[in-house]
């Protein structure tokens, strides 16, 4: 390789790690026009805006009914709220993944079990997941992470044989596909995040459950409003979780594009692999991997740097400019907050790795083409510039 890729002297052009900017630009006529709309029928909360984009995420999900809430995290929340999920109750997810997921557990008194992941997909491995089961497991939770579906059918059986529910969160992967099948209608019940970064994103918080049971649903759309089961009768104590029309209104005029979306997404994962291999990096940085049978939808594009190099390799990229974030940084188990959970470090080796050793880099379906050569060659002097830890180590002994 010439020393031109190896260094950037002229003055780099930014490479934003997102930019929602760009997406808006190209749809900002419709979205203003139904925006318009909503503001002049002043019907805010529900209402047949969002009740047309339940039946659109069903009918794209192939499930039989959807349910808007406030959130993705009120999502998981109200799914196992409808499952039952309380005090004494077992869930069984995943340590490496956003809070979330572990806190909706949490805040309904059920304790989070976490099973560690697999390095290759960063999914819940289901030898772990099986090896967690008690007698109080109510519900496996696995998240299909960065947009790539876990291992479903090894799920399916454990949750079988042991009695469990399955939730997916499938916040990250909207539009994934397993087996030919789409996330949201793998399990019980699907978990869908309409945060503004996810790929089909809002104007501010919202989120979707799927389910083909007819009873749940019912129990959903009462959960969500308090409980209510109609003139104020309420069976049980609910949360205060819809979805607004403002947001179900630009949500239906973007799941028109999404799919157009997740095309670009995926050829641009497709161009990080063929520039990975041009720049003779694929031996060195993990890429992701799209096993047969699956539909990445590349919410995130996450490659793996080993030998302790991420972080040197991180500043580098920052200081040229070059949009890169770390999810996740630190895994569940030893968050602050679930000290009471009693885990050590060292309990969930696979997880902690990977937080050591993953960087997110810019994969939004308006990315301009070449920047990602700019990322790639980028990536290709951070990494020639940044020492192994295990060379500084041996080096220093
Ligand atoms: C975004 C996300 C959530 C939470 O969604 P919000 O809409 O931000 O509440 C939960 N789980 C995962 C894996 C997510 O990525």
């Amino acid at each position: 390789m010439s020393d031109q890729i190896l260094s950037c002297n002229a003055p780099c052009e930014p490479v934003p790690f997102i930019s929602l900017v760009a997406q808006h630009q190209t749809i900002a006529h419709e979205v203003t026009a139904a925006v318009g709309r909503v503001l002049a029928e002043q019907k805010f909360i529900l209402g047949e805006e969002v009740s047309s984009l339940e039946t659109e995420i069903a009918k794209y999900c192939d499930s039989r009914s959807a349910v808007g809430c406030a959130s993705g995290t009120d999502a998981l929340m109200l799914a196992l709220m409808a499952l039952g999920v309380g005090p004494g109750d077992e869930v069984i997810t995943s340590p490496f993944t956003f809070f979330a997921t572990a806190s909706a557990i949490c805040r309904l008194g059920a304790k989070p079990v976490f099973a560690d992941i697999d390095p290759v997909t960063f999914n819940i491995n289901p030898e772990a997941v099986e090896a967690a089961i008690t007698p109080n497991t109510k519900v496996i939770m696995p998240v299909h992470l960065f947009g790539l579906c876990s291992d479903m059918e090894r799920l399916w059986r454990i949750a079988v044989r042991h009695g469990a529910a399955i939730v997916e969160d499938a916040c990250q992967a909207i539009g994934a596909e397993y087996r030919g099948r789409r996330a949201g209608v793998l399990g019980t019940i699907g978990c869908f995040s309409f945060f503004p970064t996810k790929n089909l994103g809002g104007a501010g918080d919202g989120g979707m459950l799927t389910t083909d049971d007819a009873d749940l649903c019912k129990q959903l759309r009462c959960l969500r409003v308090h409980g209510d089961t109609g003139n104020y009768h309420h069976l049980e104590v609910g949360l205060n979780s819809r979805l607004d029309a403002i947001q179900a209104a630009i949500l239906r005029i973007k799941l028109r594009h999404l799919d157009q979306w997740t095309d670009a997404r995926r050829r641009n994962a497709q161009n990080y692999r063929d520039l990975f291999a041009a720049y003779s990096l694929s031996d060195e940085i993990m890429l992701p991997i799209e096993p047969r049978e699956y539909k990445h939808v590349y919410n995130q594009f996450t490659v793996r740097i080993t030998g302790g190099r991420r972080d040197g390799v991180l500043q580098r990229m920052r200081a040229n400019h070059v949009g890169s974030m770390i999810y996740y940084p630190i895994p569940l188990h030893v968050q602050p907050c679930f000290e009471f959970l009693g885990h050590r470090i060292g309990e969930f080796p696979e997880a902690e790795a990977a937080s050591r050793e993953v960087l997110s880099l810019p994969i939004y379906p308006e990315m301009p083409a070449h920047h990602g050569e700019l990322v790639v060659r980028q990536l290709k002097a951070a990494f020639s510039q940044t020492r192994p830890q295990t060379e500084v180590r041996r080096a220093a002994a």
